[in-house]
């Protein structure tokens, strides 16, 4: 009997049981270990935080699903691992037993990185659905009283897509609420640039998302390292080429979202450098092993991905779903051929595919490969893109509650967008 223990519920971790499962034999064992008991769909939290999805609406109990098809679930939080003994300890102490561990842990939201940074500080992050809640929650004191924002990311956050959706859902919310006139938007990045992404750039998406920032009033400051956050106001060094602070600013707001740096879990970190770079981030093989313990796989943002370059301030490269859809799949097919001994054949492809939402548009950008230059750099801006990322929000959502297997990016938004040349 092989056993493939699974840490984390979520984009990586919850269709890597599925299809896992699926490609064992009969009498063979998945094992989900979740520090939470929902699964909600990440992408959603950016509408939660302004009122247009709740809670109920992109989340469900993870257990009830995955005994309809004879998964474990395990609803307690990995402690750490014991690598050498393929163990893995809970934090009430059980320990868990594996064969192959699939680790999909996500990112730690590092943000004691900046004092005050943060929902226990004074500023707002939508990474979480209970983060974005609570934002949801100052956010409608603020519509009462308005004033300006701040929208950011912080250095070495590496996901800079939902910073530039929020900003432009709360641009799209308040002309609705027809009080954007009283709201100066600022976007403050660590990105070299608008419309760096973590990826160096995709295509025009500079040329393209400055324009898209001016037609919609919002100012912006790039190379910005965050050093400080008060009560309504953001503290910003903005670092030229050489590295030096060229200007500092202090940024008021009565509202503020930023992004935190990423770094890999506690659990995960703790066991030390053969397993995780520095940030804590795991280090897998081009067939997403860990080079020194092989039977140890990763998927998903905890993976180690160098920046695609060094920027001023430190960015990080974005992962994102298509990466992580095309992870997942790599996994499952090379622990399939290591318990048949056969070498591992399957690499993900790491191409970058995001669908940027701005409210009642959006821009779609697709990388292949990640690092430029590129076979595909692919850019469009349209309401379709908006009409999209709902329509995939229920798609994912009832794919993730079914347990249904089919890779979505290929099958239907990579067409979609007439690409079909993938890799
Ligand atoms: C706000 C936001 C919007 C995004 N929007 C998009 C988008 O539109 N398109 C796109 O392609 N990508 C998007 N991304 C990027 C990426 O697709 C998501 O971050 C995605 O959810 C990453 O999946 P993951 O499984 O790697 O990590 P996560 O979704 O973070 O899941 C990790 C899971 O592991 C659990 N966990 C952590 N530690 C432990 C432990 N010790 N024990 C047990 N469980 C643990 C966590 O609770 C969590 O459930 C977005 C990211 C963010 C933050």
């Amino acid at each position: 009997m092989t056993h493939v223990v699974i840490i984390g519920a979520s984009t990586g971790g919850l269709p890597a049981a599925y299809e896992i499962k699926e490609l064992l034999s009969k009498g063979d064992e998945v094992t989900v270990i979740s520090n939470t008991e929902i699964f909600h769909f990440v992408p959603s939290n950016p509408w939660v935080a302004v009122g247009w999805r709740e809670r109920k609406d992109i989340s469900f109990e993870i257990a009830p699903r995955l005994k309809k098809k004879k998964i474990n679930f395990i609803a307690k939080a990995a402690e750490t691992i014991l690598p050498d003994e393929n163990k893995v300890i809970l934090v009430d102490g059980t320990v868990v037993d594996y064969d192959y561990l699939v680790i999909a842990t996500g990112p730690k939201l590092a943000f004691e990185e900046i004092e005050g940074l943060g929902p226990e500080g004074h500023t707002h992050s939508i990474c979480s659905l209970d983060h974005a809640e609570v934002a949801y929650d100052d956010w409608r004191r603020f519509v009462e009283n308005p004033g300006p924002i701040v929208v950011g990311a912080a250095p070495f956050a590496s996901c800079f897509g939902p910073a530039y959706e929020f900003a432009f859902i709360l641009d799209t919310e308040l002309r609705r609420r027809k009080i954007r006139d009283q709201v100066p938007i600022t976007f403050v990045t660590s990105e070299p640039y608008i419309g760096h992404l973590g990826l160096g750039g995709v295509g025009d998406s500079k040329g393209m998302l400055e324009s898209e920032m001016r037609n919609h009033d919002i100012k912006w400051v790039t190379n910005a390292k965050i050093t400080k956050c008060e009560e309504g106001k953001v503290f910003v060094d903005e670092i030229n080429d050489a590295g030096e602070v060229a200007k500092q600013h202090e940024i008021e707001h009565k509202y503020a979202m930023i992004l935190p740096a990423f770094k890999g879990v506690d659990a995960i970190m703790k066991v030390g450098d053969d397993l995780v770079n520095p940030r804590g981030f795991v280090k897998v093989d081009e067939f997403q092993r860990n080079p020194k313990w092989n039977n140890i796989y990763a998927v998903g943002v905890c993976i180690a991905i160098p920046p695609v370059e060094v920027t001023p301030v430190p960015t990080g490269a974005p992962k994102t779903g298509y990466m992580i859809e095309s992870m997942v799949d790599a996994v499952k097919h090379n622990i399939l051929n290591d318990i048949k001994s056969e070498a591992p054949d399957h690499r993900p492809t790491w191409n970058a595919i995001c669908l940027a939402d701005m409210g009642d548009t959006g821009i779609a950008f697709v990388a292949m490969p990640q690092i430029p230059p590129r076979n595909t750099a692919w850019m469009r801006k349209g309401r379709w893109v908006h009409l999209a990322k709902v329509a995939f929000e229920k798609y994912f959502i009832r794919k993730m509650k079914t347990g249904n297997s089919e890779p979505v990016y290929e099958k239907y938004i990579l067409k979609a967008m007439g690409i079909t040349k993938l890799k």
